[in-house]
Order: C-alpha cells, then sequence, then structure tokens
C-alpha cells in the first residue's frame, strides 16, 4: 500500500472541532502563511493587506526587533543588523555563510554560524524565528484562535541540519511543525497533481536570489524527488542589478565599455551606497511593471538631488537579460539529463518563484518544453497553498472524499548488518512515511550480553556497499545459550524522515535506541548513484551474499562445536574425538577460502560427524535436569 490513512474515513470533525494549521513559505527574499477556509486555500494578508513578508529582520537601537518592509527599508542605513537572506545561512557554518558576498561580520559557533548584531551574536535559527513569530501572530489574528500547527516548506536539496534548523526556528517561534515539506512537492500539490496516478512533475522556482529546479515523480499518490538541480546565485535580484547596470551606462555615470558598472561608479565616488540602493529599488519596481506592460519609466533621484529618468522598453530589458534566462535553461537541461528524461517526459511543469512572471521568463521555459507551463496560481504564492493544502489534512480536517493523505517514501532501504558483514533490510526502499517495521534477532555465542547495532541504508547485500548510519549496543542481555536471546528491533521513520531504531531483549525488557535522519543527509545524485550500483551489482552481491552465509554459518558451528567439546569431551572416545577434530580442521581451512561450495560441504560433514555427538550430550542434560526431582514433577 502506497499511502497511509491519517484517520478513519467519514470521521470528519464538526465545524466548531476544526483545528488551525497552516502552510508557511519560509523564502530567501519573502515569506508567506496560507490556511485552508471554507474548503479553499487562501495566503492571509497582514492589516495593510499585503500577503508578501519580506524575509529581513532588522535589530535596532531600542532592542526593537522589526520584520518585514520597514525592515527592508534599513538595510542601507544599517546593513549589519539588518539581517536579509538568512535562508543562505540556516544550518550552516561559518565557512559556507562567508562564501556569500555579504556585509555581516560572523562569529564561529558549533554547529551553525552566528551573525553579529548590536542585539548580540544571532543564530540564523534566532533570526528566522522572528519571521516565522510574525506570520504566526498574522495567523492567529485572522484565523481567530491558536494555532493548532504548521506545515513549513524547504527547498528539496535541503539536508538534514538545514532542515533541523528550520524545525527549532519555528519550535523558537512557537509553532508545532506538523512536517516540513518539500517546496517543489508542494507546489505540485496546490495543483492538485497528487491526483493523477503517475508521470513526471518538473518544478522552475525563479525567486529573489535562487534558482531551483526539480523533478519529481509522483506514483501512486505519492512524490518522490529524483533530481534536483539550480544556481544559489541566480535570482530576480540579478535582473534587477542588470536594470541599475543599464541606466548607470545610459545616464554616461560610467562607459558603456565598462564590465563592472556598478562596481567602478562606487569606487570613483559617481554613485553612493544610498544612491545604488535606491535605483536597485526602483529597478525592482521597472522590473516588475514589465511583467504587465511593454514600456515603463526609470524614474530615481538621486542624493546629489539630480535624477535618472530613463525609459525602458520589455524589448530591451529582455536584451540585457536574455543570458540570465538562457543560464536558467541550461540548468534545467542539465537537471534533466541528471533524471534520465526528455523535455517531453515531463507530464506537467510548474512555475514557482515571483520572478517567473517576466514574460521572458515563461517564454524560454515554453519553448524548451514544447507547451505552456502550469502558472495559473500565483507563483509567489502557490508553495504555501500547497503548504496550508497538506496542514490541513495533517491536522485532520478532511472532508468527505479526501481519504488520501500525500507521504514522501524512503529513498533508499533501511536496515541492520548482520553478521557476516550482510544487511537485513528492515524497512525496504519507497516505502511511504511514516513507517514502522520490527524484526527479531538473536545472539551467536553462548552467553553473549551485548549485541552491536549497526544501522545501514542502501540497496546492496554487503554492509560494506552501503551507508553507514548509526552504530549502538544493546548491553545486559541476560547470558542465555547462543540464539536463546530474542531481540526485536524495530524501525520507526516520523513523517520528516526522522528514523530511530530500538533494540529490546524480550524476555528481560532490556532497551537501547537511536535517532537518525536517514534520507535527508545523502544527496538525490548519491542516491541515484546507489541504486544504479545495486542494480548493476545483483547477481555479485548474491554471490557475495551466499558466500558470507556459508562464511558465518561455518563460524557458528565451528564455535558450537569448540565449546561443547570444552564441556563434554569425554563423552567422545579417544578415536571419535579425533575424527571431530579433523572435520574442524578442514571446516577452518575451508572458510579461508572463497568456495562457497566447500564451506558448504564442510560444514555438513562436521554437522553429521557430531550427530552422536550431540546426542549424548542431550542425554547428559536431561539427566541432570531430572537428578534430584521426583516423577511428579516432572511436566
Ligand atoms: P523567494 O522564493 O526567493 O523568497 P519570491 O518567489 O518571492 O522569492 O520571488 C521574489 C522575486 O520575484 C523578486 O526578485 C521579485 O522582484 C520577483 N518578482 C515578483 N513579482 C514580479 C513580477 N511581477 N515580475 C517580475 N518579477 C517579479
Ligand atoms: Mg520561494
Amino acid at each position: 500500500m502506497a499511502l497511509l490513512q491519517i484517520s478513519e474515513p467519514g470521521m470528519s470533525p464538526e465545524p466548531h472541532q476544526r483545528r488551525l494549521a497552516v502552510g508557511i513559505d519560509l523564502g530567501t527574499t519573502n515569506s508567506l502563511v496560507a490556511a485552508v477556509r471554507s474548503s479553499l486555500p487562501e495566503v492571509l494578508e497582514d492589516e495593510h493587506r499585503h500577503a508578501l513578508l519580506p524575509s529581513v529582520v532588522a535589530y535596532g537601537n531600542d532592542e526593537r526587533i522589526t520584520v518585514g518592509a520597514e525592515a527592508a527599508a534599513r538595510a542601507i542605513a544599517d546593513p549589519h543588523n539588518t539581517i536579509v537572506s538568512v535562508k543562505r545561512f540556516m544550518g550552516r557554518g561559518i565557512d559556507d555563510a562567508r562564501r556569500h558576498r555579504t556585509a555581516y561580520r560572523f562569529t564561529d559557533a558549533p554547529g551553525m554560524v552566528r551573525i553579529q548584531t548590536r542585539a548580540g551574536d544571532k543564530s540564523p535559527v534566532e533570526v528566522s524565528s522572528e519571521i516565522l513569530k510574525v506570520l504566526r501572530r498574522r495567523a492567529e489574528m485572522s484565523l481567530g484562535g491558536e494555532l493548532y500547527g504548521a506545515v513549513i516548506t524547504v527547498p528539496a536539496y535541503f539536508d538534514d541540519a538545514q532542515r533541523q534548523a528550520t524545525k527549532d526556528a519555528a519550535r523558537l517561534a512557537g509553532i508545532e511543525v506538523l512536517r516540513l515539506l518539500n517546496e517543489p512537492t508542494a507546489a505540485a500539490i496546490a495543483y492538485g497533481l497528487d491526483n493523477g496516478t503517475e508521470g513526471r512533475v518538473v518544478v522552475f522556482d525563479l525567486g529573489g536570489g535562487t534558482f531551483d529546479v526539480s523533478v519529481l515523480h509522483l506514483s501512486r499518490g505519492v512524490f518522490e524527488v529524483v533530481a534536483t538541480g539550480g544556481d544559489s546565485a541566480l535570482g530576480g535580484d540579478d535582473f534587477d542589478r542588470r536594470i541599475v547596470e543599464w541606466a548607470l551606462r545610459e545616464t554616461g555615470l560610467v562607459q558603456a565599455a565598462e564590465p563592472d558598472p556598478i562596481g567602478s561608479a562606487l569606487s570613483a565616488g559617481s554613485l553612493s551606497a544610498a544612491d545604488l540602493r535606491a535605483m536597485t529599488v526602483e529597478a525592482r519596481r521597472a522590473k516588475e511593471a514589465l511583467s504587465d506592460s511593454t514600456l515603463t519609466t526609470f524614474s530615481c533621484p538621486l542624493s546629489d538631488s539630480s535624477a535618472v529618468r530613463l525609459p525602458l522598453a520589455r524589448e530591451r530589458f529582455d536584451a540585457i537579460t536574455a543570458d540570465l534566462v538562457s543560464r536558467t535553461i541550461t540548468v534545467v537541461r542539465r537537471t534533466l539529463r541528471d533524471a534520465r528524461i526528455d523535455a517531453t517526459d515531463a507530464g506537467s511543469v510548474v512555475l514557482v518563484g515571483g520572478a517567473t512572471r517576466m514574460p521572458a521568463t515563461r517564454a524560454a521555459v515554453a519553448s524548451f518544453f514544447g507547451r505552456p507551463a502550469l502558472s495559473n496560481i500565483d507563483p509567489d504564492r502557490v508553495v504555501a497553498i500547497g503548504a496550508a493544502m497538506q496542514a490541513n489534512l495533517l491536522a485532520g480536517n478532511r472532508r468527505e472524499g479526501d481519504d488520501w493523505l500525500l507521504l514522501d517514501v524512503i529513498p533508499l532501504s533501511l536496515g541492520l548488518e548482520t553478521m557476516g558483514g550482510l544487511v537485513e533490510k528492515i524497512v525496504p526502499r519507497n516505502s511511504t512515511i511514516p513507517v514502522a517495521r520490527a524484526q527479531e534477532f538473536t545472539t551467536f555465542r553462548d552467553g553473549q550480553t551485548a549485541l552491536a547495532i549497526h544501522v545501514v541504508q542502501g540497496e546492496r547485500e554487503l554492509v560494506s556497499d552501503c551507508r553507514s548510519l548509526a552504530r549502538f549496543e544493546l548491553r545486559g542481555i541476560p547470558p542465555m545459550s547462543a540464539g536463546a536471546a530474542r531481540i526485536r528491533v524495530s524501525f520507526q521513520v516520523d513523517a520528516d524522515g526522522l528514523l530511530s531504531v530500538t533494540a529490546c531483549e524480550q524476555s528481560s525488557g532490556v532497551k537501547a535506541s537511536v535517532a537518525v535522519r536517514p534520507s535527508y543527509g545523502l544527496s538525490d545524485d548519491e542516491i541515484a548513484n546507489m541504486l544504479q550500483q545495486s542494480f548493476s551489482s545483483a547477481s555479485a552481491d548474491r554471490d557475495a551474499r551466499a558466500l558470507r552465509e556459508q562464511q558465518v554459518e561455518a563460524d557458528r558451528l565451528y564455535e558450537a562445536t569448540r565449546s561443547a567439546l570444552d564441556v563434554d569431551a569425554d563423552l567422545l572416545t579417544e578415536s571419535e574425538r579425533a575424527v571431530v577434530e579433523s572435520l574442524l580442521a578442514r571446516l577452518r581451512e575451508t572458510r579461508l577460502g572463497t568456495d562457497t561450495d566447500a564451506i558448504r560441504h564442510a560444514v555438513d560433514a562436521l554437522a553429521r560427524g557430531t550427530e552422536h555427538f550431540a546426542s549424548r550430550r542431550m542425554d547428559r542434560a536431561i539427566s541432570k535436569a531430572l537428578a534430584g526431582r521426583r516423577i511428579d514433577q516432572i511436566d
């Protein structure tokens, strides 16, 4: 079964019991909150009827923290204390953070970088939580009650640390995270693509500063991310910059041939930082205006009380940004190649991100795929809307017919290392999460009191070919003979992909457990690679597995026979003992080689050659057990 039911069909809560659940798109440039009201998803607005909250947090003089447009307006005057694009630093160390060109002063801290502000060192988690607090307040105001929880979206390529950081930010903001959802998956849900049965969806997301392409595979209502690609330094901001450069050249502030007009105007002193900021704001307005009309006027007062006024036609704008658009298409082509599909294999193409409103971008995508992309849902709201729909389902506000819940799947099988370096798969690849599976294991040696548990992920038969996720030990197993202990190992993967593994010895109840996050540490490329290898080495793996199994069996029997001889050697005559010893020697020798059949024969020979010994030991054990007991006590 690919889908899981979350509550019984027909058990819709009464209207007054509806739980208030929202979807939050925590974006690099803009953040939004949306909810399903009267069966329809809608983006929630603030008191000024603004839906988009600029993802900017300013730490003011008076300990006041401002978020959104008001904060963005201070960026120029107070760059160190006005944090923009904090999403880029989520879950990142100082080296990653420094790779971005920013004015911030960073402090190294374990796990995640800190940004120095006048209010102290702030972790990206704290900064993000300020944005989330505003969205939470907005939601509670407009829905009129306390939030039950939220689905928060993250880029598909976000790793474990980035996802955990996002959850932590929500917790700090007092928001219960129902689950994290991949942004492209949210967009696909908003378009109802999960109602289809099978097919591929390509999501083209051009935001303010980042570009992401995702290829999703839909199978029986479940989306799997097949490939992701993008450019973390390409977005709407680059188009704004092009307009500023164009304006500087047009007004003669810099030479027309100057390769870096902004840089040279700043260093020559002909452009102040404040003027640059003002021109960038105007460039953005002009760019957005050109999505709806073919002509606009770039008009910007400068600090020396002069002004720049230039007509800008869409054609001109398209010409000065054509290379940016073609860069997006190059990335799309590469991502499709990674996903091993053609443009014609894409069942649907979805446009996400405010910058996909630009007609030239739309046209380029349509011409690449040979048909227009889905864009009738506002591209800067579509992710929040999909998240709201998912949140509504998770909160249990289902209607008749909404019986199924879309869930992610485990990209690679999860299992345990067993004797001989073999993998025992417990949760198979593509299982829908959340999922729980358990299996019983036993001890290998007599009197074994501890068990080493090694959790691995991958499709291959040998541990050495899989990815190691975690190791832990179960201690305090009561001493028993080999094979008598019953140790139940359970795997549980929650809705966010967090895996917990618990081992419990059944008779004593001793327990040990570990939590790991299996899927997110791996990039999709790595997953594809591991799968590819498992397909191409399936038969070699089978042989290797057979050999390891035989070796394990050989070791087990060797050990068991040796320890039996230690205790009960007197049950054998001299010559019988010699036969057993020679069988043991032969087994030991073949065990060193790689001939599976030879080892099997040696194992069989030793097993047969010790049958009489085993039955005499059994007799002895029984007579010991009966000694001193009356016949009526035997049951
Ligand atoms: P993010 O996902 O990075 O938070 P958004 O999806 O909100 O960002 O996209 C922000 C970008 O979209 C900005 O560069 C903005 O100028 C651009 N944008 C918004 N509306 C339009 C429009 N009508 N035409 C062109 N670009 C637009
Ligand atoms: Mg976005």
